[in-house]
């Protein structure tokens, strides 16, 4: 098998800095795609935190100006990753987090801070460093699909390596005014319906899926809900004048981190054989959330962005009625100040059967994992989604709302699935209130008849989530676009 170089560009990277599911990606699929024979380097933006965690950084290239100020790229590593980091503190050197301030709100200058970012990746593509040659640019979401466009309009004879986009969340979209397009240095023809143009202004996300040569997303499902004015956010017509290069791939998860065998950051590990011990995580996680020490109690754990994609205002309302029935809820999540607000008041309001942490918290996260013996995930969307994987692992069985990957990774316990012993979980549909409701009274029953819980939690566990068969379809991919390039 003939090695191929990707480059991959990532606006994060778990563990170095990390808000959302791409981080994840980014930060696993190189060491699972070293197996398929692809050696992966990602380029990253130079954040704090992405400087403060490099091993063996030496400086490559160095620019007197680039997009306003000095910047220099320089070569790392960092925790088994190979990274080229942009290092350019007039774009990267803030307090707050990768996109915008602490209180949330987006820095003025982001259609700069990652056009400068996605121009490089086409620059190396091109061929600006002496001994790097990427075989083919892997670019993700917005911040870095510029980088096909600048590829697309670059002069002619210039190298072109094959490009694939892979979109992690089409709600981010990365639109700016028409009046950056002269500093974005892409030419005044780009600004057209078949180039960077996207409703008056210039479309990061839209110029990738215009240029990119595959477009992939992380589930089957989710690549054909984002075809729909529903799901596509106005960009459905364009995926599907592009649908034949639309390809649903399942994120996978990051094995040695969630692992409960292994995991150190809960209180007593535990696998399929050791089920019984899972309880005391269970005792945990309700003194952690200060909620009754109750085994017998139908225990609800939620880790998530408290935002409207993740549709936790219907649980916040189902909650008086989910109360009648005897269950806990253990949330922790951050985000939306009223959410955040509404959960805290429901702690109050019902105390030992609502626990809440507002913050965000490893820690917790896997207790909550541990120790739940459901794990709700009631979106209105969802691309592919992680803590529903990481559910399963953990024997905590997910009850989820039928859409993107939820729909494409939970088995629902209907009598058939049941019968056939395949089922790993639960889903609702539509995405209500009232179908909550009956998706948790469906599983305090089943959570009634221990075996058949067992069972749900068993074939949880038993389900491959990991990286191996995701990791060989982009390998394949990408091989597919460098052979039909003539490349190698
Ligand atoms: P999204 O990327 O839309 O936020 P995913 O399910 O793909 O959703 O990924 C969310 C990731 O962030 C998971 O790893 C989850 O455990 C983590 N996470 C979300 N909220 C918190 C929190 N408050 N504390 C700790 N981890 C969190």
């Amino acid at each position: 098998m003939i090695r191929i170089r990707a480059l991959a560009v990532a606006s994060e990277i778990s563990p170095l800095i990390k808000t959302g599911g791409l981080a994840d990606v980014a930060g696993a699929l190189p060491a699972a795609l070293l197996a398929e024979g692809v050696d992966t380097v990602t380029l990253v933006p130079g954040y704090p935190k992405v400087l403060a965690a490099l091993r063996e950084a030496r400086s490559i290239h160095d620019f007197s100006e680039y997009f306003g100020g000095p910047a220099r790229l320089l070569a790392a590593k960092s925790v088994g990753l190979d990274l080229f980091v942009l290092d350019a503190p007039h774009l990267y050197l803030r307090e707050g987090g990768p996109y915008g301030s602490h209180d949330g709100v987006d820095y003025p200058d982001n259609a700069f801070r990652f056009a400068a970012l996605a121009r490089l990746a086409s620059s190396i593509a091109q061929g600006m460093l002496q001994d790097y040659l990427p075989d083919v640019l892997h670019v993700h979401d917005w911040p870095a699909a510029l980088a096909p466009a600048y590829l697309h309009y670059a002069e002619p004879g210039a190298r072109r390596p094959p490009t694939v986009l892979t979109i992690h969340n089409i709600a981010f979209q990365g639109k700016f005014p028409k009046s950056v397009l002269g500093a974005l240095g892409l030419p005044p023809e780009s600004f057209a319906i078949d180039g960077v143009e996207f409703y008056g202004g210039v479309g990061f996300l839209k110029a990738g899926l215009q240029f990119a040569d595959r477009i992939t997303t992380v589930s089957p499902s989710y690549s054909a809900e984002i075809l729909t004015p529903e799901f596509g956010m106005g960009l459905e017509g364009l995926l599907r004048a592009r649908a034949s290069d639309v390809i649903g791939i399942l994120n996978g998860v990051d094995e040695e981190v969630w692992n409960p065998s292994r995991d150190s950051l809960i209180p007593v590990n535990y696998n399929q054989a050791w089920l019984p011990l899972r309880p005391r995580n269970k005792a945990a996680l309700q003194q952690l959330f200060g909620l009754p020490l109750d085994s017998q109690a139908l225990l609800i754990g939620v880790v998530s962005r408290l935002s409207w994609q993740k549709g936790l205002d219907l649980l916040l309302e189902a909650l008086p009625e989910i109360k009648l029935f005897g269950v806990q809820l253990a949330l922790l999540g951050a985000g939306d100040k009223a959410l955040e607000r509404g959960f805290l008041d429901a702690a109050r309001v019902l105390p030992g059967q609502v626990g809440v942490k507002i913050g965000y918290d490893e820690n917790a996260a896997h207790l909550v994992q541990a120790g739940a013996d459901v794990f709700l995930v009631p979106s209105r969307f969802e691309p592919c989604g992680l803590t529903q994987l990481y559910a399963l692992r953990y024997g905590a069985v997910p009850v989820v709302a039928r859409v993107g990957g939820l729909q494409d990774t939970i088995i629902d316990a209907n009598e058939m699935a049941l019968k056939a012993g395949v089922a790993t979980g639960f889903q609702f549909s539509p995405v209500t209130k009232d179908a909550l409701i009956a998706a948790l009274r469906r599983a305090r029953c089943v959570f009634s008849d221990k075996p058949r819980w067992r069972h749900l939690q068993s074939n949880g566990m038993k389900t491959d989530v990991s990286w191996r068969n995701p990791a060989r379809r982009y390998a394949q991919i990408f091989r597919q676009l460098i052979q039909a390039r003539g490349e190698t």
